[in-house]
């Protein structure tokens, strides 16, 4: 099959042919229908994250057809539409039955490998590498049974493949996360495909002011069709004063959708008084972040992560299809270039860019 290789970091993919192994216990074969193309790839793949084994097949925001059933699946069949997760739920850990999903302790051995340890791809009879469980810079993908969310067959699969990924972690962090009240003032720091399904998040939850922060002003436009009310530039106003003089005591919220060590900063002081600071994009491995401890003590202030938007996927992957399909989720207007998978490295350049809102490859 047709795959989208990262050989070494830094340098382009090259489309070749792999050779891919059929499903084992508790794995099924996923036909791709369309991947987005997502930061955290591109930060695999520059090198910004370390700890990649090579080569590997990038793309953690996928959906596709069920092909084929491996032993032991139950609740999926061929034929059956599926949005793929990167982070597996057992069901049966501490935090899957506990409502936490997405901290699922069931852990794969070794980063880039099935649950067994192995991959299920080859070139020349050595392993190709899975990014996150879903490596859907491919044509087909094997994946565990519990990556691969059911959802109604009349929902769209291109639309649907960014439910993966940054409409369920922006619109997550939100709705789940912080389960930010209506009326409640918030800022979003980065408009990537993260940030601005952050502020749609907001609008879906009737936030009020909600304010985006950015240096690039076509993501600012971008961000005030999907709902801001206000975008600021950060290139030119410092945002923290502009966040403070738009809420007049500083946001209740705050979000951080782009992996940037000193915007924390500027998140965390844009916060009222018992505000909440969430931190969903991540800078590069080994960044730490410095606060006074004052500003935590004495104005309750909250800073928290966010894995995936806090998504229980098997609910949460649906309730996003029907949300879109009411016309409430805007996903159509997030998806502003498509791509073929040989246009895999301009699709990067793109994203790195900033060109596109969400660029998705098409198979
Ligand atoms: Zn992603
Ligand atoms: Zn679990």
């Amino acid at each position: 099959m047709q795959a989208s290789i990262l050989f070494e970091t830094g340098r382009p993919q090259e489309v070749v042919d792999v050779d891919l192994e059929g499903p084992k216990e508790d794995e099924v074969v996923v036909r791709m229908v369309a991947s987005g193309v997502c930061h955290s790839c591109l930060h695999t793949a520059d090198g910004s994250w370390k700890g990649t084994p090579l080569p590997m097949v990038l793309g953690d925001e996928g959906a596709g057809v069920v092909e084929e059933i491996g032993p032991g699946v139950r609740g999926l069949r061929p034929g059956d539409h599926v949005i793929l997760s990167w982070a597996p739920a057992c069901g049966q850990c501490h935090y899957c039955a506990t409502g936490r999903s997405q901290l699922c302790e069931h852990k794969v051995p070794k980063r880039g490998a099935l649950f067994d340890g192995t991959t299920r791809m080859t070139l020349d009879g050595k392993p190709v590498y899975h990014y996150g469980h879903v490596a859907s810079y491919a044509s087909y993908s094997v994946v565990p049974a519990s990556c691969a969310v059911p959802i109604r067959n009349d929902m769209p699969l291109e639309q649907a493949a960014l439910i993966g990924c940054s409409v369920m972690t922006g619109v997550g962090a939100v709705m789940n996360t912080a389960q930010v009240p209506p009326g409640a003032s918030m800022a979003v720091f980065g408009t990537g495909g993260i940030g601005l399904n952050a502020i749609q998040g907001g609008s879906l939850v009737a936030a009020n002011p909600i304010i985006a922060v950015d240096i690039d002003a076509r993501k600012l436009d971008y961000a005030v069709s999907l709902g801001a009310t206000h975008g600021v530039d950060a290139s030119k106003d410092d945002p923290v004063e502009a966040i403070k003089d738009l809420t007049g005591r500083g946001a209740d919220y705050s979000f951080i959708a782009v992996g940037v060590a000193d915007v924390i900063k500027q998140a965390w002081e844009c916060l009222a008084p018992g505000g909440t600071c969430v931190m969903i994009g991540l800078p590069p491995t080994g960044s730490t972040v410095t606060f006074d401890t004052g500003s935590l003590q004495a104005d309750e202030k909250v800073f928290r992560g966010c894995k995936y938007g806090s998504a229980r996927i098997r609910d949460d992957f649906p309730r996003m299809v029907e949300l879109y399909l009411a016309g409430k989720l805007r996903i159509d207007e997030l998806i502003t270039k498509k791509y073929s998978l040989e246009q895999a490295n301009e699709a990067f350049e793109d994203l790195a860019a900033g060109v596109n809102a969400r660029g998705l490859i098409v198979f």
